[in-house]
């Protein structure tokens, strides 16, 4: 297939912010694709090239593709740098230097589809000495044979910032669309998509295989080949992992056992790090964060204690991992342990010096046997079967089961002092549901009003601070129009480098090393960035605002932790601020 196609459908899908409109796009762009192309053009799609849970990475910086868009332009280096200066994005670049060139030569091969990808994987495994320049050519090559927006998008996929907003709903959807209703069409005027005249529900089946696989290219593969019957098979694997379930919030526990019933289940909220454990039949045990990042090697003391001490020959638990004080027998707040999470070296000395307790509360395959739709009692009948405890090793999440207010608020109180952050409400007879903020779980904890939100710009300091990206402008994710609104934006709460006591205090330096390589585009003192360091804020009151694309705006914000092991898909949504506001206007 010609990258042609593809480019010109990322064109079209950019040029609109319809998403019925950009799934018609897409549904239609699928049909027209063979299943020998299905894997490259739903990775690409998604703007990737491995999936999801695969550790590769490109390695690709724009110093690097600088120098791959001069060696294919015949520009200077400097030129590339010049005009990406005026255009601010450097897919933009690519695609000027090269359109004038490609205007003088009379002809060059086309670009495929099967080119781009090959040439990006082979970009991921060039490593060691002499990689860099391996790396450069990969791309000067495919942008050699680019035509104007094709190299755009060479470019923005080598980079990984794809930028035409195809989000994973959209695309599942255009996937149902193309392969199980097969003949539809989209009613512009109105636009809505239909089949005979009439909208479809939801695609069921689709959501299914992609809650239980996680894997796109697997689900295209099988609604194209076999269609819903085929989907239905589709069953959760150890070794590969599925997203987890979210919790909603509540305010006091009379709104808690109206949503999960009486009596439920009161479990601890811990403050460590969700787990998700699999141990597969052959013995391997692999760790994944809740962003499906693999941390098998960052906790060696996890796996070996649940090689230990988790009996069965393949499983996937769900578990909270939390650091504790041997001294004082205390949780510690996530903050502490949160170098864990990316410490790639002194992993020995880590592990000794911030130990970390697994406490499991959830099973979804156990032996065989795919457990999400078992009722959550009989889910933890299973992992109280299967766990033998051993205290800051591994436990079974503490609970008790009750619908009485008196004895869930005592429990609440003995969980605060042993250091956790709340409790947790479980409906008993609940599924489980991957991937949603389900209302079968809930969270209490005393205070509610932090955010997690995505630093989408910044502003160069000036004085004191020149030199530093200081005020960050903030964005939640608004989940009905799948995209990034902004909602304030904060500088207190980042120390000076001289006030920061401790060494794990966020400072405006190691701000600005974050976000100047997520640079997008700058005018003046203000840069764009890359949606990609997650920030909680904490803030005094939300209030209406038509300074920000949300509608909304924080009163004081200030900042209270990173988020490493949070993405843009685990932001607070738009609804939740909204909910967040109605409820203050109720209290106040
Ligand atoms: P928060 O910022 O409040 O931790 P969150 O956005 O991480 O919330 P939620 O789904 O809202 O995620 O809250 C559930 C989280 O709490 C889980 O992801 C998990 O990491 C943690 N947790 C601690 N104890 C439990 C428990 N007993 N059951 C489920 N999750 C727990």
């Amino acid at each position: 297939m010609d990258y042609e196609k593809l480019a010109a459908v990322y064109d079209a899908l950019s040029n609109t912010s319809k998403r019925l409109e950009k799934t018609a796009l897409l549904a239609d762009f699928l049909q027209g694709t063979p299943a020998a192309e299905l894997e490259r053009v739903i990775l690409l799609l998604q703007g990737r090239v491995f999936p999801l849970w695969d550790k590769r990475v490109l390695g690709l910086s724009e110093k690097l593709l600088v120098k791959a868009i001069a060696a294919s332009s015949g520009a200077s280096e400097r030129q590339v740098i010049d005009t990406w200066r005026d255009l601010g994005d450097i897919g933009r670049v690519a695609e000027s230097l090269l359109e004038k060139k490609s205007q003088s030569t009379l002809f060059s091969e086309d670009l495929t589809v099967k080119a781009v990808f090959d040439n990006l994987r082979k970009v991921a495994s060039s490593e060691g000495k002499g990689a860099m320049g391996t790396k450069v050519k990969l791309v000067a090559q495919l942008l050699s044979s680019a035509k104007g927006v094709e190299a755009r998008y060479v470019v923005r996929s080598a980079i990984g910032d794809l930028r035409v907003g195809i989000a994973e709903g959209t695309l599942r959807d255009a996937i149902g669309w193309a392969y199980l209703v097969k003949d539809y069409t989209y009613d512009e005027e109105k636009n809505a998509l239909l089949k005979d005249g009439e909208p479809v529900n939801g695609f069921p089946e689709l959501r299914a295989a992609l809650d239980r696989s996680n894997d796109f290219v697997l689900v295209a593969r099988i609604a194209q080949e076999q269609g819903a019957s085929g989907l239905r098979e589709v069953s959760v694997v150890p070794g590969k992992p599925l997203k987890v379930m979210l919790a909603q919030k509540v305010i006091d526990f009379e709104e808690g056992f109206e949503r999960v019933g009486k009596p439920c289940a009161v479990e601890y909220k811990m403050d460590g790090f969700r787990v998700q454990v699999h141990k597969s039949s052959e013995g391997d045990i692999r760790l994944f964060t809740r962003r499906l990042e693999e941390v098998t090697e960052q906790f060696p003391d996890v796996v070996e204690v649940v090689r230990e001490r988790v009996v069965g020959r393949e499983f996937i638990i769900d578990a909270e991992a939390a650091g504790y004080d041997p001294r004082t027998k205390k949780y510690r707040p996530f903050q502490d342990i949160s170098q864990r999470i990316r410490r790639k070296y002194d992993i020995e000395t880590l592990k000794k010096k911030l130990p970390v307790e697994l406490a499991v509360f959830d099973i979804l395959f156990y032996d065989g046997e795919e457990c999400l739709d078992r009722p959550f009692f009989e889910r933890r009948a299973l992992v109280e079967r299967i766990v033998r405890e051993r205290p800051q090793h591994v436990v079974v999440m503490p609970r008790v089961v009750t619908g009485e207010v008196a004895e869930a608020e005592e429990f609440y109180k003995e969980s605060l002092a042993a250091g956790n952050e709340g409790v947790m409400l479980k409906k008993l007879d609940a599924p489980y549901q991957p991937g949603s903020r389900v209302g079968t779980m809930i969270k209490l904890k005393p205070v509610m009003d932090t955010l997690d939100l995505v630093i989408v710009g910044a502003e160069w300091g000036t004085g004191k601070r020149s030199g530093w990206l200081t005020s960050y402008t903030v964005a939640c994710f608004d989940e009905q129009q799948e995209e990034l609104v902004t909602i304030g934006r904060f500088g207190t709460g980042i120390k000076e480098k001289e006030e920061a006591v401790s060494g794990d205090a966020v400072t405006f330096d190691g701000m600005t090393e974050r976000l100047k390589p997520l640079i997008r585009s700058a005018s003046g003192r203000d840069v764009v960035v890359r949606p990609e360091v997650v920030v909680e804020v904490k803030f005094e009151e939300i209030q209406k605002s038509p300074s920000y694309t949300s509608g909304y705006a924080l009163r004081f914000p200030r900042f209270v932790k990173l988020r490493p092991d949070r993405g843009v898909e685990d932001l607070t949504t738009l609804s939740m601020v909204e909910t967040a506001y109605e409820r203050q206007r109720g209290r106040g």
